[in-house]
């Protein structure tokens, strides 16, 4: 079975026949599954027989969500979390614990970093945060022992890309568990299990969601990796609804279509700003100019749908050009169908403060773009306008 990622979009994970011959995956909205009787209830509940208890546990949409994506990322298993920073705190949560260590890059998502900053020191887990740029210090600290390496690439909000097969390899010399977001990227650009992850961590409300409409997380990876995870949420409690997990299941038919537009989108937006007079840089992974775009090449198959520019006259220009935009939400979300912007100092990085943007390397004048499916000249000329009238 060595189908494309098309036909696995729309069938993986499906079972048929489906309940009452549905041809779609049935919203199953019970808290619980009754048994005829205690015996067969008993082999259920030790895993004998398979089947579901409780929901918080396991639910049969919520099961085909995570068979999706988890055959999507060339995955053994996975399991689903409420939202994404659900996923991430729970792998972290499982893997980590007092006297262990995790090394990471400075560049993480806003509520992982303060995961790394915040929480995870106060049950005395060691936290070694490099600058991203740097892949020899990032060994250099992996060198010294962990037990997790976390990346994410490409970042946010700076699109910056980590060779994720080179720093994989150097978290494995040590017996690391390597562990990388894909949420930017998505299954469809890139496959962090194949280049040597051992875990993929999602936010499923952006891309993989696509709509703006559910909230969403997923871990996917070695089956034993996995059960223990599950074991962490189950206990832990933040599971995916069944009413959000239909939702994603019925985006994810999709999938293939939306970031593939997506990526011709973000593209030729950042060709066109890259050489528009207001705009004083681009960054995308997509740009020949961009520092990490030869990684990029060889690690992903398309660049993805996120931006980031910075506009001349610095933050009173970011607030005078953002409300000209006809075709964007401003808002605080990425990987819809609808255009959003926003700057990071509301977005992604809305827990720091301005001067810890700044030290991270983060300008005021940012602008994150996620493009979405419209039409390309529509969008290109939209930006035109707002950039136009404003400056
Ligand atoms: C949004 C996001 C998250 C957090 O996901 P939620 O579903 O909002 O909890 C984690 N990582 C990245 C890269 C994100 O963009």
């Amino acid at each position: 079975m060595e189908y494309g990622d098309g036909t696995l979009s729309v069938w993986a994970g499906e079972q048929k026949p489906m309940w009452e011959r549905s041809t779609q995956v049935p919203i199953v909205q019970s808290v619980s599954f009754g048994y005829r009787d205690v015996d067969e209830w008993t082999s259920v509940a030790l895993g004998d027989t398979p089947g579901h208890i409780y929901s918080r546990n396991t639910n049969p949409t919520v099961a085909v969500f995570e068979e999706r994506i988890a055959t999507l990322e060339h995955a053994e298993a996975a399991t689903a979390f409420a939202t994404g920073m659900a996923a991430i705190s729970g792998t972290l949560h499982t893997l980590l614990g007092p006297g262990s260590r995790v090394v990471s890059v400075k560049d993480t998502y806003g509520g992982t970093t303060k995961l790394f900053l915040e929480f995870l020191p106060a049950i005395g887990v060691e936290v070694d945060l490099i600058d991203t740029d740097d892949p020899d210090a990032i060994e250099a600290s992996i060198a010294r022992g962990c037990d997790v390496l976390y990346l994410e690439s490409p970042t946010n909000p700076t699109l910056k890309v980590l060779d994720l097969e080179r720093l994989a390899a150097s978290g494995h010399a040590v017996g690391a568990v390597v562990v990388v977001d894909n949420t930017f990227a998505t299954p469809i650009n890139q496959r962090p299990l194949d280049l040597g992850a051992d875990l993929v961590v999602h936010s499923a409300t952006k891309f993989l969601g696509g709509h703006a409409d559910a909230l969403g997380g997923i871990v996917c990876g070695r089956s034993d990796l996995i059960e223990r995870i599950y074991h962490y949420r189950e206990i832990n409690g933040a599971t995916l609804d069944p009413f959000a997990a239909y939702l994603l299941l019925r985006s994810a038919k999709t999938l293939h279509l939306r970031v593939e537009r997506q990526n011709a989108n973000a593209l030729a937006v950042a060709r066109h700003l890259e050489q528009h007079p207001a705009i004083e840089a681009v960054y995308y992974p997509g740009l020949e100019s961009h520092p990490g775009h030869d990684v990029a090449v060889r690690q992903m198959r398309g660049f993805g749908g996120v931006l980031s520019f910075t506009i001349r006259g610095g933050f009173d220009a970011v607030r005078s050009v953002l409300p000209r935009l006809e075709l964007a939400h401003l808002a605080a979300n990425l990987g819809a169908v609808e255009t959003i912007v926003g700057p990071p100092a509301t977005t992604s990085h809305v827990e720091m403060t301005a001067d810890e943007r700044a030290a991270m390397g983060i300008p005021e004048s940012l602008v994150r773009y996620s493009a979405g499916i419209e039409d390309e000249v529509d969008l290109i000329t939209d930006l035109d306008q707002a950039l136009k009238a404003a400056t």
